[in-house]
C-alpha cells in the first residue's frame, strides 16, 4: 500500500531508483542500474574482442 517515493526515476523504464547512472551513452540522462548495465551490455557486447570473420582482413578483391 505505501510505495515509498524513490528520489530518482530512470528515464527509460520510469522506475524509481535508489541509484542511477548516467554517461554519453545514456544522454546523460538517469538511468537505473538495470538499463544501464543492458545498455552497455548490448554496446560492449559485440565487436570488443576478437571478430571471428574479420581477423585482420580488408578483403580485397583483387582479380
Ligand atoms: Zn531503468
Ligand atoms: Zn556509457
Amino acid at each position: 500500500m505505501d510505495a515509498p517515493q524513490l528520489p530518482v526515476v530512470c528515464a527509460k523504464c520510469h522506475n524509481g531508483a535508489k541509484k542511477t547512472y548516467n554517461c554519453d551513452h545514456t544522454d546523460y540522462a538517469e538511468y537505473c542500474a538495470e538499463c544501464y548495465t543492458e545498455l552497455h551490455y548490448y554496446l560492449t557486447e559485440p565487436g570488443q574482442g576478437q571478430d571471428p570473420q574479420g581477423a585482420s582482413g580488408d578483403g580485397d578483391d583483387a582479380p
